[in-house]
């Protein structure tokens, strides 16, 4: 066996795959060089600088895994892997601990003006009065993102006697529980915390999710801190909100431009600023070279790895049978992430019919959790890892067979257990991928555009206002349509709309007396 390291890495890391293999280190190859000489190899470990491209991916021979070094895998071409059956790894989990270390350097520095007033004595002053500090014992921390990194500064919080309140839509009560923190709404948590800290990945849905009206509900001494991503804390607002004293201090590792040259938040006291130097420690870089060459010696052994990207190709014969319903699980996926309400408890799959009879079965499994995942996760979650992470986070993964067909060949049904609600829809992929049940009421929903589903009751109006109030807001309905079990009971409607509904019109529509919910799903 032969490994290749093309990129400088820890000696640590090396010594573990001597013992297996011929190990080959030449951080300076060259991308010509490397696309000459690959096929000779059975792995390669890479940081950032080099490119694992196409054509090297192609020029490979007996390749089984290629390694990264480190979290982010930009510089391997994973698709090009995957289709070659080449196993991608990372390290995902070895910065965790000296990014949450950073955090409460962060911390103690804002809560003790260090940074302000080792500049003010290296100035020649003696400002004692000046830097009057908190301590953090007994105060609250608010943690938005109990992930990896989010746990561990609560535990190095709680180390400091402080009590800790998380939002986390993604976790379970159980999961918080056990690291002896308390789950709140954002709300409670922006009004009851003294210090917040932020450890979720940047998505639509985090961007800009703490500005203005955050720091106004947050308490006048509360400090902000996010060693996450640039771009989750709206820059303009914080800037305002420091500057006006309506919040205590900010401590910020990552900027929405980097470097953030000329940005007016560099001239405030109450800011503490690093260089996106949270992951940078010799600890993490020797940790990720240790866990990647674990990986490499796991695979060219025949046993599993644990943090693999990708998924090589499965038999023709397996793909041909199961291929026409990844759609349909890639879109009840989307379908269900987008109407889930708080945390995710249980997921059921039910394969029914002609389908029940396929193997590889958990494929469409991991397919469908790699929908519901993906969103909410910095990892990239994929068919291979799916049911590692859905069992990390506290998800009960059920997959079962057998379930009323109502007059189709093949069927899935999938039930998702939240905290806030529970949604049951099943699909079938006979020309195109269909929903045909929401909630025990029949429907024929195509699964693209822009859809309104209101669960409400069955009595004459309901439906006109529905039409009215979209039309007041110029929305454009494509089509409609409607499911019940009984006149007069409960009803569902989908609506299907030319663009997606703002939340203040959901927020309108649920205000009226006979609809009990209302949420759009953007497929
Ligand atoms: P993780 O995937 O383990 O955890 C992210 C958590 O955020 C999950 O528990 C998820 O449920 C939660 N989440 C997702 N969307 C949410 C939302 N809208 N509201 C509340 N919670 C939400 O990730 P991690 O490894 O802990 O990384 C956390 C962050 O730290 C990421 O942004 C990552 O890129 C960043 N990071 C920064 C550095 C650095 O150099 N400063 C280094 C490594 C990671």
């Amino acid at each position: 066996m032969k490994v290749l390291i093309a990129d400088q890495i820890n000696e640590k890391g090396i010594d573990e795959l001597k013992d297996i293999a011929d190990v080959v280190v030449q951080t300076d190859i060259t991308p010509e060089e490397l696309v000459d000489s690959i096929a000779d190899y059975d792995a390669i470990v890479v940081r950032s600088r080099t490119k694992v491209t196409r054509e090297v991916i192609e020029a490979s021979k007996k390749m089984k895994i290629i390694a990264r070094a480190g979290v982010g895998v930009d510089n391997v071409d994973v698709g090009a892997a995957t289709e070659k059956g080449i196993m991608v790894v990372n390290a995902p989990e070895s910065t965790s601990i000296t990014v949450a270390e950073h955090t409460m350097g962060v911390l103690l520095s804002l809560a003790r003006k260090i940074s302000i007033a080792d500049k003010s004595v290296k100035e020649g002053k003696w400002e004692k009065n000046k830097f009057m500090g908190s301590e953090l014992s007994g105060k609250t921390l608010g943690i938005i993102g109990m992930g990896r990194i989010g746990s561990q500064v609560a535990t190095r919080c709680q180390a400091f006697n402080m009590e800790v309140l998380v939002n986390d839509p993604y976790i379970t009560e159980d999961v918080a529980a056990k690291l002896g923190a308390k789950i709140v709404d954002r709300e409670t948590l922006f009004r009851e915390a003294d210090v917040i800290s932020i450890h979720v990945p940047l998505t639509p849905e985090t961007k800009h999710s703490i500005a203005q009206e955050q720091f106004q509900q947050m308490k006048e001494n509360a400090c902000i801190i996010n060693c996450a991503r640039g771009g989750i804390i709206n820059e303009e607002d914080l800037y305002q909100a420091l500057k006006n004293d309506e919040i205590g201090g900010a401590g910020l590792d990552v900027f929405e431009k980097e470097p953030p040259v000329g940005s007016p938040l560099l001239e405030l006291d109450n800011l503490v600023a690093t260089p996106h130097i949270g992951a940078s420690t010799r600890e993490a870089q020797r940790d990720a070279a240790i866990i990647v060459a674990k990986e490499i010696k796991k695979v060219l052994t025949g046993e599993s790895p644990k943090n693999v990207l990708n998924m090589p190709v499965m038999d023709p014969e397996t793909l041909l049978l199961i291929k026409p319903y990844f759609e349909l699980m890639a879109k009840l996926g989307k379908f269900l992430i987008q109407t889930a309400k708080g945390n995710i408890n249980e997921i059921q799959v039910t394969y029914c019919g002609e389908l029940a009879e396929y193997p590889k079965l958990d494929m469409l499994t991991r397919m469908i959790l790699q929908e519901i995942l993906n969103p909410i996760l910095t990892e990239p979650v994929n068919l291979v890892n799916a049911m590692a992470v859905a069992e990390n986070r506290g998800i009960t993964v059920v997959e079962g067979k057998r379930c009323e067909v109502h007059g189709h060949d093949s069927l899935i049904r999938v039930e998702m257990k939240s905290e806030g609600n529970n949604i049951v829809i099943e699909g079938v992929s006979n020309k195109e991928p269909k929903i045909v049940v929401i909630n025990g009421y029949k429907v024929d929903v195509e699964t693209e555009g822009h859809l309104l589903i209101s669960s409400y009751q069955d009595i004459p109006g309901v439906i006109g206002a529905i039409g009215t109030k979209l039309g007041e807001h110029g929305i454009n309905i494509a089509k409609m349509q409607v499911g019940r079990k009984a006149p007069g009971g409960e009803a569902v409607m989908v609506v299907k709309i030319d663009q997606t509904v703002p939340e203040i019109v959901l927020d309108e529509l649920k205000e009226f007396e006979h609809i009990y919910d209302a949420v759009v799903v953007n497929l």
